[in-house]
């Protein structure tokens, strides 16, 4: 006989059972996101060390509770309903940053890839080419985020991760290939959760990378609203087009379209800005309208870059 899903009730008391630490019910995910808009959900959950981590995940999969892990939220619209999803984030233990021999750099999944940038062009490794970009370099490899010269996929060269192959939950380490990643994609079939990333890039002259982060940084400044709050580019690009997503987006004269508290940049019209307490519906229906403008007028249809959660 199939088990019944456990209520939320349930759900609540499985996870107090497992006396894990940084546990927090009813969970405001507004708080969690740089777009800061979304209802409830149902538990957040900061894994300081790895068997804390795995803990809760071997609960949530013997007792059927979905879960999502998330990172800076840079890249995530939570819906206004409530959403029934534990939310896994790494806490102390994964963020870290080592410098090895060979020109290889670790990194904890919970590292800021700000930081990361930066502190690589002291040692004279050059990934300016991520410059700028908000959240997690765990967030960023899922994404294969980057800027229209590279994607961080490029300088990944394995990853650690918790796998849930065969339906054990262990920390496994592969090597990638080019297969594995595509534009603002990555996709490792058994994957849960991404713990550790190894690097690989050249050397050369650290004030030259620090010149290179500036100027990428300045220039990010003038063409996108970084101060506002937004989930970064909303829609992917078009491979194969030679417009940007945010030109089609302007041609169609969308740039300061206001739908409710939410607003299509002026900056770049491929960001969303919640700029008046925006609602997600607001942000979502916003959305909406733009794919289906750009559908009219170039018969494409727009693919989501941001992740839309609980609509
Ligand atoms: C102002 C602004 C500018 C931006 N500029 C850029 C840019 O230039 N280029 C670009 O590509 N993006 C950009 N972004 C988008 C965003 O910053 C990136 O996608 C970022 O890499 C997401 O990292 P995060 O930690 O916030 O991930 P989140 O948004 O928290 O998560 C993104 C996805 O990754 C998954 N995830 C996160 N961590 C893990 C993990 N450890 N294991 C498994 N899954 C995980 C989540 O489940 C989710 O599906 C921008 C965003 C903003 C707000």
């Amino acid at each position: 006989m199939r088990k019944l899903k456990l209520t939320r009730e349930e759900i609540k008391r499985v996870i107090k059972d497992t006396e894990l630490d940084n546990i927090i019910f009813d969970v405001e995910t507004s708080e969690l996101t740089s777009i800061k808009a979304g209802g409830r959900a149902l538990c957040y959950f900061i894994a300081d060390k790895m068997s804390d981590l795995k803990k809760m995940i071997e609960t949530c999969m013997k007792n059927q509770i979905e879960f999502m892990v998330i990172g800076d939220g840079t890249n995530i619209l939570f819906s206004d309903k409530y959403i029934d999803l534990v939310l896994l984030k790494l806490g102390r233990d994964f963020d870290y940053l080592e410098f090895s021999d060979g020109n290889k750099i670790i990194a904890g999944a919970a590292y800021k890839l700000l930081k990361f940038v930066v502190a690589a062009a002291v040692r004279g490794y050059d990934f300016s080419d991520l410059s700028g970009i908000p959240g997690t370099i765990g967030g960023s490899v899922m994404g294969n985020s980057g800027s229209k010269y590279r994607g961080i996929c490029d300088f990944v060269e394995r990853v650690s991760y918790i796998s849930k192959k065969g339906g054990n939950i262990r920390e496994e380490t592969i090597g990638l290939s080019d297969d594995d990643f595509g534009y603002r994609h990555f996709y490792i079939p058994d994957l849960i959760v991404l713990t550790r990333i190894v690097l690989n890039t050249g050397k050369s002259d650290r004030n030259n990378i620090l010149e290179k982060i500036a100027s990428r940084i300045k220039n990010k400044k003038l063409t996108q609203p970084v101060n506002v709050k937004s989930s970064g580019c909303f829609f992917k690009n078009i491979p194969g087009c030679s417009e940007s997503t945010g030109e089609l987006i302007e041609k169609c004269g969308l740039k300061g379209f206001v739908y409710g508290g939410a607003r299509i940049s002026d900056k770049h019209a491929n960001f969303i800005e919640n700029f008046d307490n925006s609602s997600s519906e607001d942000i979502f229906i916003l959305s909406k309208i733009v794919k289906d403008i750009v559908m009219d007028k170039f018969k494409i249809e727009l693919e989501y870059e941001v992740k839309v959660v609980g609509f």
